[in-house]
């Protein structure tokens, strides 16, 4: 099995932000978390960054397209108004396959099971969903200007990755 992780943003875009707290760093913390239990299991991970550098939307999808990966996972974190919104989504391309809407709702099920508010797996027309060949997810880890959501993330960012990259790993026919 073979897997493409993209942290979203990085370096000069750290995403979106609240107080100290830049969207880029989360999304890199818990990815690099879920990269290392996906190779303990075998998986083969590439990362579209590795550290606090910019990469481009198409630089992404050049590294996306460069293999046959099983899948592409873009992880986030969402903003929208102070201490407003809540929750976790996960997204496909509008014209997501059923493999990449099977394993969107197997993730998003798990982030439910971590306490965020169930905003449900939806479907998006995002630069990083278009222009990967592989079944491709982009997932919203909570709110970055949600306190509640943050403290959630900072608790369970460990137990969250362990599960997420079971999850990732479960849908592989090989592994049946
Ligand atoms: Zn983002």
């Amino acid at each position: 099995m073979k897997v493409c992780l993209d942290y979203g943003h990085g370096g000069r875009d750290p995403g979106a932000c609240y107080g100290d707290r830049r969207e880029a760093d989360d999304v890199l913390a818990i990815g690099k978390i879920v990269a290392k239990h996906l190779r303990a299991k075998g998986v083969v991970v590439q990362e579209t960054r590795k550290d606090d550098s910019f990469v481009s939307l198409a630089s992404r999808c050049h590294i996306a397209n460069k293999a046959n990966y099983d899948y592409f996972i873009s992880f986030h974190r969402n903003a929208y108004s102070p201490e407003i919104a809540s929750g976790a989504e996960v997204y496909v391309h509008t014209s997501g396959s059923p493999k990449a809407r099977q394993l969107a709702s197997r993730l998003q099920d798990c982030l439910v099971d971590f306490g965020y508010r169930d905003r449900g797996v939806k479907k998006a027309n995002f630069y990083v969903l278009r222009g990967t060949r592989a079944p491709a997810l982009l997932v919203e880890i909570g709110f970055i200007d949600n306190s509640v959501d943050n403290w959630r993330f900072d608790r369970h960012m460990e137990e969250m990755a362990r599960r997420l990259a079971e999850e990732i790993v479960g849908t592989d026919p090989q592994q049946f």
